[in-house]
C-alpha cells in the first residue's frame, strides 16, 4: 500500500477522483496530515466514516517511531528514525536565533563516497520516498511541540540523486495547505551531480542550492569527492552559473577546510579566482574528523585567515557555527546505524 504522505496536493486530487471523491477532499486531508498533524485516518472528523475507510482500504500513513534521541548540550536533538522497514535514518533538529532548523536525510546510505564524510563506507540501502522525507519533519514537530522554519537536505544521502521524491517532498514542505515551509527556507546541498543541477535550474522552486565544494583544483577535489571525477570542476562551476543566470538565485558553497589540505592561502586565492563575479557566498565548514579519517579540522586562526582572504578579496564567507558535535550530530557525522545497534542499547 502506499503511504498518503508520498503525494503532493495535485497528486492527491488525482487520487481522490479515482476514488470517485471530489478533488477538495485532498484539501482537508492535507490540513488533518500537515497542520493538525494527525496520525490516524480515523481523526479526520470532516470526512465521512465511509472514506474515512475508504482511505484506511488504500493507504498507509507512516509514523515513524523514535527508535533514539539525543540532545546536545547546545540543543541540538538528533533522532533515529525506524521507518518501518527494518532500516533506520538520522535527523537533526538545531535551534537558531531565527528558529528552528531541521536537517533532513534524503537517502539511506550515500553513493557518493566523499573521503571525509561518515556516511561513507556504510552501504546504500535505497533511496527514501517522499513521505519519509515529510516524515522527519512532521516526527519531530509532533515530538517537540515546536514549528520548524527551515529544512536543509544536508542528512544522510545525496538529494539529487533522489531527485523525483526530494522534489515532491519539498512540493509539501512548501505549500501553504501542507507544511508551509516558504521556499526560500528550504536549502539542497550537492555534492555536484552537474545533469542535475541543470534539470533543478528549470523548475520552478526557489529554494537554496548548496555547493559542496570543498577544493579548487580537480586533482585535490577528486582525491576528496569521488564524484569529481564524473563532473570534474569546470562542468560544476559551468552548471553553476546557468543555474544563478536561470534562477537569479545565489548559490551556497560549502568549503570544508581540513588542515594541511585545503586550507592555506594559495587555495584561498585559487577559491577567489574560481568564484569571482558569481552571485554567491562560502560557507567555511571546520571539518568534523571522522573515525579514522585522513582530514583534520584546520586551527581556528586558519579559518579565520582564510575567511578574511575571500571576504577581502569580494567574496562573501561565513563560518558556519558547529552545533551538535558532541552527540555526532554535526555536518558529516550522521551514519545510519542499524536496528540491531539501537536494540541492543535497549533504546527501543
Ligand atoms: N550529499 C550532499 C548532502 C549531505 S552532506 C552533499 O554532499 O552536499 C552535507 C554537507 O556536510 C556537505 O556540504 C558535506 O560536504 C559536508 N560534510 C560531510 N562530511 C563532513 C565532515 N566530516 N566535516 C564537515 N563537513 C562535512
Amino acid at each position: 500500500m502506499k503511504n498518503i504522505k508520498d503525494y503532493d496536493l495535485n497528486e492527491l486530487k488525482e487520487e481522490l477522483i479515482n476514488l470517485g471523491e471530489k478533488p477538495f477532499r485532498a484539501e482537508q486531508i492535507f490540513k488533518w496530515l500537515y497542520q493538525e498533524k494527525v496520525k490516524d485516518f480515523s481523526e479526520m472528523t470532516n470526512l465521512s466514516l465511509e472514506l474515512r475507510e475508504k482511505l484506511k482500504q488504500n493507504y498507509t500513513i507512516c509514523n515513524f517511531k523514535i527508535l533514539r534521541k539525543q540532545k546536545s548540550k547546545d540543543g541540538t536533538i538528533k533522532y533515529l528514525f525506524d521507518v518501518l522497514d527494518g532500516n533506520a535514518i538520522e535527523t537533526v533538529l538545531m535551534s537558531y536565533h531565527h528558529g528552528y532548523s531541521i536537517c533532513v536525510s534524503s537517502q539511506i546510505g550515500c553513493k557518493m563516497g566523499c573521503k571525509f564524510c561518515a556516511s561513507t563506507g556504510i552501504n546504500f540501502i535505497r533511496s527514501l520516498s517522499s513521505g519519509e522525507i515529510v516524515e522527519q519533519i512532521l516526527a519531530v514537530e509532533q515530538d517537540t511541540g515546536v514549528r520548524i522554519s527551515n529544512v536543509v537536505f544536508m542528512g544522510i544521502g545525496e538529494p539529487l540523486d533522489n531527485y523525483d521524491n526530494v522534489i515532491n517532498s519539498i512540493r509539501i514542505i512548501n505549500n501553504p495547505k501542507g507544511l508551509n515551509i516558504g521556499a526560500r527556507h528550504i536549502s539542497i546541498s550537492t555534492s555536484g551531480l552537474v545533469p542535475k543541477i541543470y534539470k533543478l535550474a528549470e523548475e520552478n522552486i526557489p529554494c537554496t542550492l548548496s555547493i559542496s565544494l570543498h577544493a579548487t583544483n580537480n586533482a585535490k577535489r577528486s582525491e576528496m569527492m569521488p564524484v569529481n571525477n564524473t563532473y570534474p570542476i569546470e562542468e560544476l562551476i559551468k552548471a553553476c552559473k546557468d543555474y544563478i543566470e536561470k534562477t537569479n538565485r545565489r548559490i551556497s558553497f560549502e568549503y570544508a577546510l581540513a588542515k594541511d589540505n585545503n586550507d592555506n592561502q594559495e587555495d584561498a586565492k585559487e577559491l577567489v579566482k574560481l568564484l569571482k563575479g558569481m552571485l554567491c557566498h562560502v560557507n567555511l565548514i571546520p571539518i568534523n574528523k571522522i573515525e579514522n579519517g585522513t582530514f583534520d579540522k584546520s586551527s581556528n586562526e586558519n579559518i579565520m585567515k582564510f575567511r578574511d582572504y575571500l571576504n577581502d578579496h569580494g567574496i562573501v564567507a561565513t563560518i558556519r557555527r558547529e552545533l551538535g558535535s558532541d552527540i555526532d550530530a554535526a555536518c558529516g557525522q550522521l551514519r545510519r546505524k542499524n536496528l540491531q545497534n539501537s536494540e541492543n542499547i535497549g533504546l527501543k
